[in-house]
């Protein structure tokens, strides 16, 4: 298949998206039609990510921000709850708790890898204030955190699991002895959330989805996404209103049992999510095939440069490839660094700025110190990775690294 053309990629982006035409075509093809929003492009673009995660459910929705908000909101998060967050995420898991009024209590996570584990998760139990009503690991690159070891902690402690998959799309989690599952099934958490932005593997401009199997949860995710209201005649509470005299739903008629907003999907969008979720496994299998000629090349690179350490519970399909370099060692920091490679043509970005060092979170919660959240801050670079690159590119981005480190 033939990609759009671009200008010759000459600069290498740390991600960005893979349209082809076919993906083109399923656009138009809506824009052509009758539906531009909550249309049958969203249905089917929710059956499909049903089908790839193995979900009852899924609720597709504007963007991965909304879809955690969608889920802390049908947790029943609010003032006077507080929610688990890794401090190493990007902002939109922890702002989604505190969008519900609930307080975050950040955990730290492991300096190697990123992710947090059941040692973070117990000592940010014991830091809490009050009782917790939820946690929210993040799949941090597309690395599973281990959902197992978790969900069996969030059980005994009566918590509710949000899985943040805005990294993990493809990626499949393993649980003793099963075979892997894909992240998303709604067998040890709660409720999974997506993002479709252009940088996740697959894109839709602005997009994301939440995956569950309570039945449940999932009408609540629905009326969320549009205003509260809801047309289903068994959710219908006022009879006065919604029944004619011959007993008939009024055509016109629907209700609002509870608070909601705008945060539906266009058509669209769904066409392109569509298009793109069927080359899943072509993008996670070029992405695996990617990092793994990384892995190879960076292999003599050690201690001074090392891939993030490998989950041992986990199939990835790896968002990003995220490298961790002791800058002091080589005598360089990362701006500098990251300075020297967009020079030749290298964009690389850091994945994440502790969210606890946020001064919105520092005013709210005070100065707190998570060592591991730090030091995995401190070290690390993403290097580009997407579906686009051949194995030449990423030999470009390693000798450049040689280069730019003087080894
Ligand atoms: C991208 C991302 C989000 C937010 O998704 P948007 O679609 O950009 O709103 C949330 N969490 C993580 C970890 C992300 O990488």
């Amino acid at each position: 298949m033939r990609e759009v053309t671009h200008p010759a990629m000459s600069f290498l982006p740390y991600g960005r998206q893979l349209i082809e035409e076919d993906d083109i075509a399923a656009v138009t093809a809506v824009l052509r039609g009758d539906w531009l929003t909550t249309g049958p492009a969203v249905a089917a673009f929710e059956a499909a990510i049903c089908e790839v995660t193995e979900a009852r459910y899924a609720i597709a929705c504007a963007n991965g921000t909304a879809a955690l908000h969608l889920a802390a909101l049908a947790l029943d998060l609010g003032p006077g709850d507080r929610a688990i967050v890794p401090s190493v995420t990007f902002l939109a898991t922890a702002n989604a708790v505190r969008l519900t009024g609930a307080e975050v209590v950040f955990a730290d996570c492991c300096p190697h890898s990123g992710l947090m584990d059941n040692e973070h998760l117990t000592d940010a139990l014991a830091r809490a204030d009050g009782p917790v009503k939820a946690v929210m690991p993040v799949h941090l690159a597309g690395q599973c955190t281990d959902l197992a070891k978790i969900s069996a902690l969030a059980k005994a402690q009566d918590l509710a699991i949000i899985d943040d998959a805005a990294h993990a799309i493809g990626s499949r989690y393993l649980k003793g002895n099963d075979a892997a599952k894909p992240i998303g099934d709604g067998r040890l958490t709660e409720m999974t959330t997506f993002s479709f932005h252009p940088v996740k593997t697959i894109v839709m401009g602005e997009g994301g989805a939440v995956t569950t199997n309570s039945r449940e949860l999932a009408e609540r995710l629905a009326r969320f996404r549009s205003h509260g209201m809801t047309r289903d005649p068994e959710q219908l509470r006022n009879t006065a209103l919604a029944y004619d005299e011959q007993g008939k739903i009024n055509p016109w008629y629907y209700e609002m049992p509870e608070m909601g907003l705008n945060y539906r999907v266009t058509d669209i969008q769904c066409a392109l999510g569509l298009s793109q979720i069927k080359k899943l496994t072509r993008f996670v299998t070029k992405r695996r095939a990617l990092a793994e000629h990384y892995d190879r090349l960076l292999s003599d690179f050690a201690p001074l440069v090392r891939p993030i350490t490998r989950s041992q519970n986990c199939e990835p399909a790896w968002h990003l490839y995220a490298v961790l370099i002791d800058f002091e060692a080589a005598g360089i920091s990362r701006a500098a660094l990251m300075q020297q490679l967009t020079a030749q043509g290298i964009g690389t970005q850091v994945h994440y700025i502790p969210v606890h060092l946020q001064p919105y979170y520092q005013e709210r919660y005070g100065t707190i110190s998570l060592p591991g959240a730090e030091s995995y801050y401190a070290r690390t670079l993403s290097l580009p990775l997407f579906p686009g690159m051949e194995t030449d590119d990423v030999e470009r981005v390693v000798d450049a690294l040689h280069d730019c480190l003087n080894v």
